[in-house]
Order: structure tokens, then sequence, then C-alpha cells
């Protein structure tokens, strides 16, 4: 276990879960009686993605990507893939499922991908969306919280591997 003595809690797990409820309902509402295929964005959306599906009631599948580093995308704007869905996407219902959405650039280019696909519909959760440093307009569709402009940590989301593992979402070095 990493050490938590410098981190800030900056969203509560009760916070969390409730929003995560919130979303998940919305999800159900809009596709009631249909089948949705949650493509989930590795590393960092794993945990989001489990908690997620735990609150669905329609029939839901589960497919994850994987794609270059977000050091890779910032410098050089060149994403590729690690891991691509294995089933095909014809004629489902698709929700990416992101951790956060920063510059934009990594979920424009997962987005463009996926519609290449010929998929039924195709939708953007993201838990968390950073607006100011936005540099592509991306479109979310169910957003979690939209937060300032602060590099955070837990719920999924790393630094430098450590930390995925708290419950809450905390900001380094606050
Ligand atoms: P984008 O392409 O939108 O700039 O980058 C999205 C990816 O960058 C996210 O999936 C995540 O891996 C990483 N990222 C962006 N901001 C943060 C942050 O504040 N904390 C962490 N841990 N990762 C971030």
């Amino acid at each position: 276990m990493s050490a938590t003595s410098n981190i800030a809690v900056f969203l509560k797990k009760e916070s969390i879960e409730q929003r995560v409820r919130e979303l998940a309902d919305m999800i159900n509402r809009d596709f009631q009686g249909q089948e949705v295929i949650l493509v989930g964005v590795l590393n960092g959306s794993f945990i989001f993605c489990a908690d997620l599906i735990r609150h669905l009631t329609i029939p839901t599948q589960i497919e994850f990507v994987s794609i270059s580093s977000y050091e890779g995308t910032e410098s050089t704007g060149q994403v590729s893939f690690r891991l691509d869905v294995k089933q095909s996407l014809v004629g489902k219902n698709v929700i990416l499922v992101e951790d956060i959405v920063d510059t934009g650039l990594t979920i424009s280019f997962l987005l463009k991908h996926m519609k290449l696909k010929n998929v039924k519909s195709l939708k953007l959760c993201s838990l968390l969306l950073k607006r100011s440093r936005l540099k592509v307009e991306v479109p979310i569709d169910y957003l979690g919280f939209e937060i300032e402009d602060k590099f955070v940590i837990g719920y999924g989301l790393d630094f430098d591997g450590h930390y995925r593992e708290l419950p809450y979402i905390g900001v380094y070095g606050e």
C-alpha cells in the first residue's frame, strides 16, 4: 500500500457511490429493454466500470480497450492500441467508459475508432472532466463530475502506477 499522508480527499467515497448509481439509473432509463456493451478504457476505468455495471439492470456485456500512455498522448498526439475489443460491435449499443477526460484527445480517437465499427449507438460515459483543459470538443453523454485542473488519483486513477486502490479521489501533494 502506498503512503497517503500527502493526499487531500477531493471526492469522498460516498459522493462517488451516489453519482455512479445516478449514472447507472440514466443508462437503465435510456436503454430500457435493450442490451448495452460497456467498453472500458484501461487501466484507469476498471473500478468505475465494475461499480457501474453492478447498478445496471438492463442486459450488459463488458469489453476493455487499452491504448498508449498519457505522456505519449500529450507530447506527440500519437495514440496506438495495446488491446482492442474482441467481439464484433456491429449493430450494438456501445457505451465507452473513461475515467477522466483531460485534453479529450484520447477519447476523441477512441470515439472515431468505435464509429467505424458500424455500431447501432455510441455514447460516452466519463467519471471526470477537466473542462478547462479540453483541446477538442468531446460529447459526454453521462458525466460524473466536472473538476478543476488538478492531478487526481484514486478510484482507479494512478500516479506512476500507484494509488488506484484508494476508495476516494484525492489530489496528490496538497
Ligand atoms: P486526455 O487524452 O483526455 O488528455 O487524457 C486522458 C487520460 O489521461 C486519462 O484516461 C488518464 O489516464 C490520464 N489523465 C488525465 N488527467 C489525469 C489526472 O488528473 N489524473 C490521472 N491519474 N490521470 C489523468
